[in-house]
């Protein structure tokens, strides 16, 4: 843990190649973070949607050149109005003017597929022309057959929208699936 920043004037010197991880409350972002890190507590799982307001910073000593970035859930309906402004704006800011964010994971519950509650953020970095590869989250609760459904739909649903990477990162963090896979696509973007 570095560091966690509740307003845009609050964030640290931007340093190093930044990932972040982005998406709806309770997507499973907490849990992904943990099992990519191996550590059971970075991020705080959270029974409480939407409570954490905070872009929060982590570093990895053996990987000085790397921090993961964890953002705020969003769509979280009990959020009052100006909190989903301030959060709105927080995030703007964040992404807007992080020269050293390579990349933002966008994640996705394989139960739901890409919902109307995912467009503005992908709306958003579409308009930012901020790199954003979507990751499915919980694909133990999914049967093969549904998986090949929701990654058809999804692949669609980004194939017209310019900033998204093409490949689609499919991950349980209950069972480990697609933590490998997803850590070597990080440690690739550090290295270029
Ligand atoms: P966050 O709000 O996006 O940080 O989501 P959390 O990581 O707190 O997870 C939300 C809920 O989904 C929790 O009850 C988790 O135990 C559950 N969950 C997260 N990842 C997985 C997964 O890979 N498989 C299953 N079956 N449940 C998961």
């Amino acid at each position: 843990f570095v560091f966690a920043a509740a307003k845009a004037s609050g964030l640290p010197e931007a340093e190093g190649v930044e990932v972040a991880f982005a998406g709806r409350s309770n997507v499973g972002k907490s849990s992904l973070i943990n099992a990519l890190t191996g550590q059971a507590n970075l991020a705080r799982t959270s029974h409480q949607p939407g409570r954490t307001q905070e872009v929060i910073f982590f570093a990895n000593p053996a990987a000085p050149n790397l921090g993961l970035v964890d953002l705020p859930g969003y769509g979280y309906a009990a959020v009052s109005k100006k909190l989903k402004r301030d959060w709105g704006q927080l995030i703007l800011d964040y992404l807007a003017g992080r020269p050293n964010l390579v990349r933002v994971f966008l994640l996705v519950d394989s139960r739901r597929g890409v919902g109307e509650i995912d467009h503005p953020a992908m709306d958003l970095l579409d308009k930012v022309a901020l790199s954003y590869q979507i990751v499915l989250t919980k694909v133990d609760k999914v049967k093969i057959d549904e998986l090949d459904q929701i990654r058809a739909k999804v692949v669609k649903s980004i194939s017209k929208r310019p900033a998204a990477y093409p490949d689609i990162i499919e991950t349980s963090s209950a069972e480990g699936t697609g933590t490998d896979e997803l850590r070597k696509t990080i440690l690739r973007l550090a290295q270029e």
